[in-house]
Order: C-alpha cells, then structure tokens, then sequence
C-alpha cells in the first residue's frame, strides 16, 4: 500500500455530493455504487473509504485514512490530531445556541444555571468557560430542537445554515458560536511516497478553486478606450486585444475573479466596453 492514497469521505450526508464533484472535477474516475464502502479509481492512486462523518476525524488520525473531507465543527468536536491542508468552500454551517422564540433574551447570561442540549459537548464547553458561564451540557445525538418543547432544556447549540428548521421548532438563534465548512485532512505521519501523490491531488483541487472563482471576460470597446479598459481588467499577465472586423473597435479577452467583475462592470460600461460576455473557468493554473 505504499503507492496508493486512501481518502475518508462521508458515504451519504451533506458532505458527500460535494465531496465526490470535488474529486470527479480534479480528472479522478472511481465507481461509487449504492451500498458500496470502499472503491479504488482506475485513473489515479487513490482509494475511496465511505463512512460516517463522524468517524472521519479519528480514522486519519490513526492512519487508517491518509486524508479526509469533514467539516470542521466535527474536525473540532474531535478533538484529533490531524493536519487541516485546506477548505473547500463547501457545507458552509454555523453552530448557535438557540432559545424559545417566546423568551425574552438578556444576553449569553441567559444560559447562566441552565440546560442546554447539543450533539457538540466540546464546542459548546468552550464557548460557555470563554463567557464564564456554568451551564448543564446535555448530549445528545440528533433532533436536538425538540429537546426545549419537551422539558429537557431551556436551549439548544446545533447546526443553523437558514434557520428555517429553528423556526419550525418555535426556536430563535441567539448566539452564533462556531463557523464551519467543508476541509480536506490528512494524517500527520505520511511518508514521502503518499505526500507526493497528496501534492498532486492539492495541485488539482487548487486549479479546479481557483478556476471557481474566477471568470473568462471577452467585450468589445472602442479602441481610444482600450488602456482604461485594460488597467480595469489586467488578467493574469495582460489581456488579449484582437480587432474586430469593424475599423476602430477591438475585443479584450481577460480573467479576473468574480467579485471584481462586479466591482468594475460600471466603469467598464463608462469607459465604452460593450457586449461583455462572462464565461466560467473550469480550470485555472497561474
Ligand atoms: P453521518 O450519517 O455521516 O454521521 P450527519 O447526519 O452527522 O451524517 P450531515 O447532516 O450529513 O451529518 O452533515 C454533515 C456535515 O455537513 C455537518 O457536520 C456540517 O459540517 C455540514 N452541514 C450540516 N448541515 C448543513 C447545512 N444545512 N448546510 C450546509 N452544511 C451543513
Ligand atoms: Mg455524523
């Protein structure tokens, strides 16, 4: 097994779609039928372990999986010794305490003497000693907004990504403790074989990001306008000009990421730049 890198995703949950385009994305082909718990890609030295997101942490630390894809609010619970060699961007929650939608909410002092129910004891036990705040911590594995509609808490810390599943539960966020999102782990003993197909794996996960963010822009401008256009997109060496077939107009070719293009669109559109398409990056080397 010295040539060949066994990666933890979750088998089936709010991380394993993502997970798997990640993967699929970066060139690696693997067969995942349903039920199956272990898969090898025929393209690429790796091979897949499906499994519980909750075991994922523990499963790299002690090497049984080289890498891993968890969030962090399971990576923190943990508690596990593992690298953290980048986020993904993807299963983007947050952790929040929570209360009754009818009480009145003074401040994190609220919590002072009660009971709050969580599947995350850790996080949640931090948080409470950094406000100096005695509360009881009941754990508890799932369905954890129920717990105040049943009398066994007065709160609850759990997952909130739009809150929709609070409201039905007659709940209200009132603290925001933790954010999370998708990271790719890795075993802290690697030996020099598997960390260079881990470099190779990070080189293609990092073209496949990098490509995201970014957008191929092409518009037409006349060409008095082309060094004020050209100093609003300036690509990643220079952008292409190519005339048009019309006298006096040409077409500028650029990258750029998209947050900017947003930023600069109005002075693109002032200086004269017409007909501006934007096209996605599949992927991107700089
Ligand atoms: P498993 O059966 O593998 O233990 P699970 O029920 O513990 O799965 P999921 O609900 O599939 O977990 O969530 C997996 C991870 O996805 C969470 O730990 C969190 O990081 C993230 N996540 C959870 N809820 C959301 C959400 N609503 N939006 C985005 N990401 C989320
Ligand atoms: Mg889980």
């Amino acid at each position: 097994m010295e040539n060949i890198i066994r990666i933890a995703v979750q088998k089936s949950g709010r991380l394993s779609d993502d997970s798997l385009s990640l993967i699929k994305e970066c060139g690696i082909k693997f067969y995942n039928g349903t039920g199956k718990l272990k898969s090898t890609s025929t393209n690429f030295p790796i091979e897949f372990l499906f499994l519980r997101d909750d075991d994922i942490p523990g499963y790299v630390a002690d090497g049984v999986a080289d890498l891993g894809i968890v969030g962090e609010n399971e990576l923190v619970e943990k508690d596990k010794d593992v690298s953290v060699l980048k986020k993904l961007g993807f299963s983007k929650c947050r952790l929040s305490l929570a209360i009754p939608k009818g009480q009145t909410y003074p401040g994190v002092s609220y919590f002072e003497g009660k009971n709050i129910a969580t599947s995350y004891p850790k996080i949640l036990s931090d948080y409470l000693k950094s406000q100096n705040i005695n509360a009881e911590i009941h754990e508890i594995s799932g369905s954890v907004e129920i717990a105040p509609s049943i009398g066994l808490a007065e709160g609850i810390c759990d997952i909130v990504s739009s809150g929709s599943t609070l409201m039905m539960n007659g709940l209200k966020e009132v603290e925001q403790i933790f954010n999370s999102e998708a990271v790719l782990i890795a075993n802290k003993n690697l030996n020099k074989e598997k960390l260079a197909i881990v470099d190779k794996l990070l080189f293609r996960m990092n073209a496949v990001q990098t490509g995201k963010s970014n957008k191929y822009v092409l518009l037409n401008a006349p060409n008095e306008s082309l060094d004020k256009i050209i100093s609003l997109i300036p690509g990643m060496r220079s952008p292409t000009i190519l005339p048009l077939a019309q006298e006096g107009w040409s077409s500028v070719h650029s990258v750029l990421s998209e947050d900017q293009f947003w930023e600069n669109i109005e002075e693109l559109r002032a200086a004269g730049a017409e007909g501006i398409l934007v096209v996605p990056i599949e992927k991107m080397v700089i």
